[in-house]
């Protein structure tokens, strides 16, 4: 299922929208046709102030720089100049889970990797999501009967898009990624 938006924590962005926006205009002389005065005026109809929080999210994508394997060399890949990942919104790689709200499990995860990898997640802002980029992410991949990689990063995290592939593709994780915005806003279900 695509993510709910809970009405209260629109009320709560709206809220805070226009302190923001109050705070930012106190003490300084803006004209009204300024940006601030028109989300000001906006961020009044909780409909549209609803729409700019989803809006905003589906645009500022934030990927964790983390890899656990081979296919991390294509994420390498996907933060090329050829790619250009930039242009619709998949902003630069963050190196701490704190700025990032994307997840790509690239690689085989071992088990004792598994605690690890789950307090990535956890530090990660929420709302948080996962790629599973991959088929050793996916499923296990050639270490599918492997005594220590587990089959799947989606037996200890949920996962929002998989990417089938060994190594997939950098234009398959762009792909993913375009999904990955569908699904946040709600065009597609899982
Ligand atoms: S899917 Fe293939 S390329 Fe990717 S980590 Fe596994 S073995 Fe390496």
């Amino acid at each position: 299922m695509a993510e709910e938006y809970p009405e209260e924590e629109f009320k709560i962005a709206k809220k805070e929208m226009d302190r923001l926006v109050y705070e930012s205009l106190k003490g300084r002389e803006v004209k009204p046709n300024v940006m601030f005065a028109k989300m000001s005026d906006l961020s009044r109809a909780l409909g549209i102030s609803k729409g700019m929080v989803k809006w905003s999210r589906v645009n500022s994508l934030w990927p964790m720089q983390f890899g656990l394997a081979c296919c991390a060399i294509e994420l390498m890949g996907f933060g090329s100049a050829r790619i250009d990942a930039e242009r619709k919104g998949y902003l630069l790689f963050r190196s701490t889970p704190r700025q990032s709200d994307v997840m790509l499990v690239a690689g085989w995860v071992t088990k004792s990797m598994v605690p690890e990898v789950k307090r990535l997640y956890e530090q990660m802002t929420e709302p948080r999501y996962v790629i599973a980029f991959g088929e050793c992410a996916t499923c296990g991949g050639p270490w599918f009967e492997s005594y220590n990689i587990i089959r799947g990063i989606d037996q200890v995290l949920p996962v929002d898009v998989y990417v089938a592939g060994c190594p997939p593709k950098p234009e398959n994780l762009f792909e993913a990624m375009i999904k990955l915005q569908e699904k946040i806003s709600g065009k597609i279900e899982d």
